[in-house]
């Protein structure tokens, strides 16, 4: 028995799955959960000593690599000065100017502990400043667990959504209505029929919670459009996206202001961390100054901000997003062309830092066309480039990330282990 194997069995009789989040557990891709011991730049080391070259880079905070010197040093220093206070500190102030200066749509900016708390909170916000309860979002994005968000289709597209998690009660996913990611018909006419009624529409700007899938500009002048004409609050979940595709942000590249923009992963430098900001008249109704309440024990944490202040720092540096572009790109046409030459149904994109790889011969427009790839094929491919130590997502359904230490060579290692593998699936 490998440690790995051993440690999965071990786990699994204290923590459900033997996972703390769901996607580790390996189930969509089946076999044995690595569990890491190390971490630096590109590579992590799993429990059994084998080295991978890691396209995960902890779901995205890992853009300077694993273990950056400086944000360790950061992080260091300031657990000497202190681990959590529970009042303000100045480094807030940094890393809220920070945030507002690269993200001029955020005019001010709340610190919370994750990804999940911040679209949460900006949910409740965005209902608190409309007076209204109902909720857009999109099949096929991810927004954190918290309930309102965790819903599926109702039967009819204008009917309210349905839970799509066990202990969401009905009640509450009803005022979420889920749409088709990309279809600017659907959404002119829901807005049509509910437009009053509508307190927000949360979005990931450019998915990468159903693999990577890009909106066209149209689609995404048109959702502005809309929620300006019906008072709607347009909420970017740039969790992901937030200086991972460039340093502005999917609002920079598309060149659209969110009312609000929730913030994570990047932010906090691999540190738990997580933001929600934009419009001064919105942000203005949070708790203490409005009757919105949002609150954290460790929000702000002095430690946590000292890595995501260093991590702001490090990817302002000249260069670093062309760099990190261009390497991403070559990653994802190099996978492409190594497919082709063995005759399979594969496409790949890149946009910024992430990728995706998808086992179907056109890179895919929404969901449903997510869903139409070939999921058995990317499983086989899954393991075999795993074997050769090259770490993709375990699921056939998530993005995939480039960090600032992976080098040419790196990545010519992963298109060669991934043109053996395509040989191989046959
Ligand atoms: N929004 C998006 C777009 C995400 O990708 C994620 C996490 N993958 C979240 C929200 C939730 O963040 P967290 O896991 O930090 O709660």
């Amino acid at each position: 028995m490998s440690r790995n194997e051993e440690l999965f069995a071990r786990a699994q009789r204290s923590i459900p799955g033997g996972v703390n989040s769901p996607v580790r557990a390996f189930r969509s891709v089946g076999g044995t959960p690595r569990f890491l011991s190390r971490a630096q730049g590109a590579y992590t080391w799993d429990a059994d000593g084998k080295r991978y070259v890691d396209y995960v880079g902890s779901w995205g905070p890992a853009i300077l690599g694993h273990a950056h010197p400086e944000v360790v040093e950061a992080v260091q220093r300031a657990a000497v000065d202190g681990l959590s206070f529970g009042a303000p500190t100045e480094r807030e102030i940094e890393m809220a100017e920070a945030l507002i200066a690269l993200l001029p749509s955020m005019e001010m900016v709340r610190l919370v502990s994750s990804g999940t708390e911040a679209t949460m909170s900006a949910i409740r916000l965005a209902r608190g400043f409309t007076g209204r309860d109902a909720i857009i979002k999109f099949e096929g994005c991810y927004h954190g667990h918290a309930d309102c968000l965790l819903v599926k289709a109702g039967s009819g597209l204008l009917t309210f959504g349905n839970p799509s998690s066990g202990g969401v009660p009905a009640d509450f996913a009803k005022h979420t209505v889920v749409l088709d990611y990309n279809n600017a018909a659907q959404l002119e006419e829901v807005f049509a029929a509910r437009g009053s009624e509508i307190a927000a529409v949360i979005i990931e700007p450019v998915a990468g919670n159903m693999n990577l899938v890009r909106p066209s500009q149209a689609y995404m002048d048109t959702l502005r459009a809309l929620c300006t004409k019906h008072g709607a609050v347009l909420i970017f979940d740039e969790v992901m996206t937030g200086f991972r595709v460039g340093i502005k942000g999917v609002q920079g590249l598309y060149n659209i202001t969110p009312d609000l923009t929730t913030l994570g992963k990047i932010i906090g430098g691999g540190m738990p961390v997580g933001a929600f900001g934009g419009r001064r008249d919105i942000m203005e109704k949070i708790a203490p100054l409005g009757a919105v309440y949002q609150a954290g024990t460790l929000s702000g944490s002095p430690v946590a901000v000292a890595a995501g202040l260093a991590t702001l720092r490090l990817i302002q540096q000249p260069d670093f997003y062309e760099t990190l572009t261009t390497r991403t790109t070559a990653f994802a046409n190099g996978m492409a062309a190594a497919a082709q030459r063995h005759g399979q149904a594969f496409s790949a994109q890149a946009v910024g830092a992430m990728f995706g790889l998808y086992f179907s011969a056109q890179v895919p427009q929404s969901f449903a066309d997510v869903m139409a790839s070939d999921r058995e094929r990317f499983n086989r491919f899954f393991h075999l480039m795993l074997d050769a130590g090259h770490y993709l997502a375990p699921s056939a359904f998530e993005a995939g990330f480039v960090s600032a230490a992976h080098t040419e060579a790196d990545i010519a290692a992963t298109i060669a282990a991934a043109d053996q593998a395509f040989a191989q699936l046959g």
